[in-house]
């Protein structure tokens, strides 16, 4: 009798179902490293607590390639400059091997400095479709301490949004007066299509009565926020992964192809700007992420 028939059919069919399920998972995880939606500090912290995780499983071979901008020559020549064996998964790596390459991982992809002195200007950016509005909705009803910025945009409402609550429906004259009176802190046209703008007066008050304030805004705003007030904390919203990301960007595929890639072409360059940031959040789920964003803003508060 042959090993495989000792073994009974339904225990064969589970552990085939769990190798595919471990495979597709290895795929992901390889995924939200190229698409830096995972650090590859948290990667290896991971697989370090648990060598039989995901993680723990995964080739460093196949950990490096994933990495952005690292292709398979540079991957040898570090594994040979690290001194650690092609065939070790990153679970099975000896405590010098680990810490060579973590301290290889903090030079190449620098971790977020932990900001000292803090703002009560907050601003929640993240690429699109990440559900920043969501948690920016979620914080307006649960958290009426914080002051959720309205901003001024020349898009049409859509239903049940309502003028002075949501933003300011302005037509293009009354937005080109604002820019012109110098009303707005910053200001940036999304998506190609409408103009969106942050009023500066409603924040100034704000701040001056002590509250903290919110802004949930595009890339380009954060941008100008930064260059305006060096101080503001900057939190960028991640997905808990690059396949969520993907399926809540492009759905279930009524999109042309094009339009397709260029969701994801742009998701990708959204990502990128994560290090920018000084913090990061995960929103797997709307009330743990407003949780974080609110303990941001009380730990700020001075
Ligand atoms: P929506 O039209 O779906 O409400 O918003 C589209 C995008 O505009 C979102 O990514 C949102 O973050 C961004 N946005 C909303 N208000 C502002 C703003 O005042 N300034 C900038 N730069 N972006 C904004």
């Amino acid at each position: 009798m042959t090993e495989s028939r000792a073994v009974p059919e339904v225990d064969r069919v589970a552990a085939a179902r769990r190798a595919v399920e471990r495979r597709r998972a290895r795929a992901s995880l390889k995924r939200d490293l190229t698409m830096r939606v995972v650090t590859p500090q948290a990667v290896l912290a991971r697989a370090v607590a648990d060598a039989d995780s995901v993680e723990g499983s995964m080739r460093i071979t196949d950990f490096l390639l994933a990495l952005p901008a690292i292709g398979a020559g540079k991957r040898d020549r570090i594994l040979d400059e690290l001194h650690i064996s092609p065939v070790k998964r990153l679970g099975g790596l000896g405590v010098r091997q680990r810490g060579v390459l973590a301290r290889w991982l903090n030079g190449r992809f620098p971790l977020l400095e932990p900001r000292g002195a803090r703002s009560r200007l907050l601003v929640l950016a993240g690429p699109t479709a990440v559900g920043k509005g969501t948690v920016a909705a979620y914080i307006r009803e649960n958290h009426p301490e914080i002051h959720l910025s309205v901003s001024a945009t020349t898009r049409p409402p859509r239903p049940g949004e309502v003028d002075g609550v949501h933003y300011y429906f302005v037509d293009d004259t009354e937005f080109d007066r604002l820019i012109a009176e110098g009303e707005l802190l910053e200001y940036a046209v999304v998506h190609n299509r409408s103009r969106y703008g942050t009023p500066r007066a409603p924040i100034d008050a704000a701040l001056a009565e002590g509250k903290t304030v919110l802004l949930e805004i595009d890339l380009q705003g954060a941008r100008q926020v930064r260059r305006a007030e060096p101080s503001a904390t900057l939190i960028f919203l991640l997905p808990p992964s690059w396949d969520e990301l993907v399926q809540r960007l492009v759905g279930r595929g009524t999109e042309e192809a094009e339009e397709r890639a260029r969701r994801l072409r742009t998701a990708k360059v959204e990502l990128a700007a994560q290090n920018e940031f000084d913090h990061l959040i995960v929103n797997e789920d709307v009330a743990a992420a407003a949780a974080e964003v609110v303990e941001l803003s009380s730990s700020s508060a001075r």
